[in-house]
């Protein structure tokens, strides 16, 4: 595929999808599914984007806290929650959509941190495949663990896949949760309840960007 340009590749898709539509036993020519292909391949291309980035890439650029600002036995941990994302099942090329909530605990001689919109960033690039729910949330995991190093991570995943609402048992209220833990998080349970407890206190921020603040 690589010899292909981009716009190639998308024509390519495109008449393909013509034929799919015919398959479905569409009229692929009818004037409301005239642009239908070209759409659909474009709309793949953007659900596919991640295929092309190195989610690590957002990583790379970390922050660091002043030693003089870590106390040395310290296990504060930072959590950010409810990074939302959109995905597509790998087996059913369905949608699923959630919400992504990760705690780390830094590394207290390297001190890494990193900024929030990198979460949001690299969260976006692995969902921007196609994706397996239990894989993307270690995939995640392991992404943090390796760049920034913590004494500790764990990721918290929620979503609801298309798949389950608009075929076979259309469970309409059923989501998903998994998790990956890595270092302190996979040793010690209190440092997770203590999460959850951080997440069920958290503010409630929805009208936070639209509300004056004085
Ligand atoms: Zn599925």
């Amino acid at each position: 595929m690589s010899d292909l340009t981009k716009q190639e590749r998308r024509n390519k898709i495109a008449s393909l999808l013509h034929e799919v539509l015919r398959l479905l036993g569409e009229n692929p020519e009818r004037e409301d599914l005239k642009r239908t292909p070209g759409r659909w391949a474009d709309s793949l291309f953007a659900y596919m984007e991640g295929i092309e980035v190195d989610p690590e890439s957002h990583l790379k650029v970390v922050f660091q806290i002043d030693q003089d600002e870590c106390i040395p036995t310290s296990e504060d941990m930072i959590v950010v929650d409810n990074i939302q994302f959109t995905s597509t099942c790998e087996h059913h090329v369905a949608p699923f959509r959630g919400v992504a909530h990760i705690a780390y605990i830094p590394n207290l001689k390297t001190r890494r941190v990193a900024g929030l919109s990198k979460f949001s960033r690299l969260i976006r690039v692995y969902a921007r495949r196609l994706q397996l729910q239990e894989r993307m949330t270690q995939q995640i995991a392991a992404a943090i663990d390796k760049h920034l190093d913590p004494q500790g991570v764990i990721v918290v995943v929620q979503a609801v896949h298309f798949c389950t609402l608009q075929r076979g048992v259309e469970q309409n209220s059923s989501s998903m949760l998994t998790t990956a833990r890595r270092g302190l998080f996979s040793e010690r349970p209190e440092l997770e309840n203590k999460f959850q407890q951080y997440l069920s206190m958290r503010l409630d921020t929805s009208g936070v960007s639209s509300s004056v603040v004085n």
